[in-house]
């Protein structure tokens, strides 16, 4: 399977890739857990991407490009991936589109998780992150559902000024993908207001129907 998830910041794109990675075993390639790797490494890519990341502002093409397509050589995308958080604008997804092209693996679908913009706001201020493995927690959880971490923390780009300036992002720049995907004729939309485990039902059965 490769799939590509997109959805607004806060749609729960991160939660239902770590299902959904395991579901198909492939592996979930989340741009924006490498740039924090990175930050955290105090990589140079790292810091080339701190100031862009801690305003809610998109890497420069060039940086996020090279690094997805260094990220799909690997071995173990060599049957399939799960990307998150890109492609985040239209010439992202146009150079994904030729890299597959080049390699003659095209995206099976693109699963679009729809929400509400006022129940973002709720989920994002109030969500926790894994300091060990990057996977997202509910506010009252005192160790990650992932990996069993203990040292959980709050974003700073999940902070109420950075949130704003997100969602503007994804509007002006990620929005247009959607329109790009569907005339593609590889969009799939799910609501992704409920339980976890109700979308994570939601995303494979529509999903079975593209590819068995
Ligand atoms: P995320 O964890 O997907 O919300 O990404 C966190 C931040 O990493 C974003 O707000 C951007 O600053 C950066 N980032 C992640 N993916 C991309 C991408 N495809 N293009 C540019 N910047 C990205």
């Amino acid at each position: 399977m490769r799939l590509v998830l997109v959805g607004p910041p806060g749609a729960g794109k991160g939660t239902q890739a770590q299902f959904l990675a395991s579901h198909y075993g492939v592996p979930h390639i989340s741009t924006g857990d490498i740039f924090r790797a990175n930050l955290k490494e105090n990589t140079a890519l790292g810091q080339e991407a701190k100031g862009y990341m801690d305003a809610g502002q998109l890497v420069p093409d060039s940086v996020t490009n090279a690094m997805v397509k260094d990220r799909l050589t690997w071995e173990d995308a060599a049957n399939g991936f799960l990307l998150d958080g890109f492609p985040r604008n239209v010439v992202q997804a146009e150079v994904l589109r030729a890299i597959l092209a080049e390699k003659r693996t095209p995206l099976d679908a693109v699963l679009e998780l729809s929400i509400p913009n006022d129940l973002i706001i709720g989920r994002l201020s109030s969500r926790r992150t894994c300091r060990a493995c990057g996977a997202p927690s509910g506010p009252e959880a005192t160790a990650c559902s992932a990996c069993g971490g203990v040292d959980l923390y709050q974003r700073e780009d999940d902070k109420a000024e950075v949130i704003a300036k997100r969602l503007d992002v994804y509007e002006e720049q990620t929005a247009p993908i959607i329109h790009f995907y569907r005339t593609e004729g590889l969009l799939i939309t799910i609501d992704a207001d409920g339980e976890i485990a109700e979308i994570t039902e939601r995303a494979t059965s529509a999903l079975a129907r593209v590819k068995a």
